[in-house]
């Protein structure tokens, strides 16, 4: 599989703003923020899209929410977030690198217009 974007910011090879990492995610600030607070909670496996995890992944995916929410807390966004998954192109993924966006500090209107 080749590298991905992702794969090179968990290898330190390219720069980003790390805010929390542990043996099996990191957490950085998205380049491009949607909102004040606008954060990536990425895997350090590297799973395509969530459509491409399985029965395996199982523990991983729990593990990303459960760093969401701990991040949360880092911050004191006072249970005041948004969690967004974009799967595969046609839905807005751009980088083949399984994440979660947190955002906070912004009013989402709902996506079905
Ligand atoms: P998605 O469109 O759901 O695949 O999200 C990819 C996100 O990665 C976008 O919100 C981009 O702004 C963000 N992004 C792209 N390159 C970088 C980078 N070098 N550092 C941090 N975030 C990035």
């Amino acid at each position: 599989m080749t590298e991905t974007l992702f794969d090179k910011i968990i290898n330190k090879d390219i720069p980003a703003d790390i805010i929390y990492e542990d043996e099996k995610s990191i957490v950085i600030k998205d380049i491009n923020p949607q909102a004040p607070i606008h954060l990536l909670i990425i895997p350090k496996k590297t799973i395509p899209m969530l459509s491409s995890a399985d029965e395996e992944d199982k523990e991983i995916l729990g593990h990303l929410m459960l760093v969401a929410v701990k991040v949360s807390k880092i911050l004191k966004l006072d249970n005041t977030f948004n969690i967004i998954i974009n799967n595969g192109a046609n839905a807005g993924q751009t980088v083949f690198h399984l994440h979660l966006h947190l955002l906070s500090g912004k009013s989402l209107s709902w996506l079905p217009a």
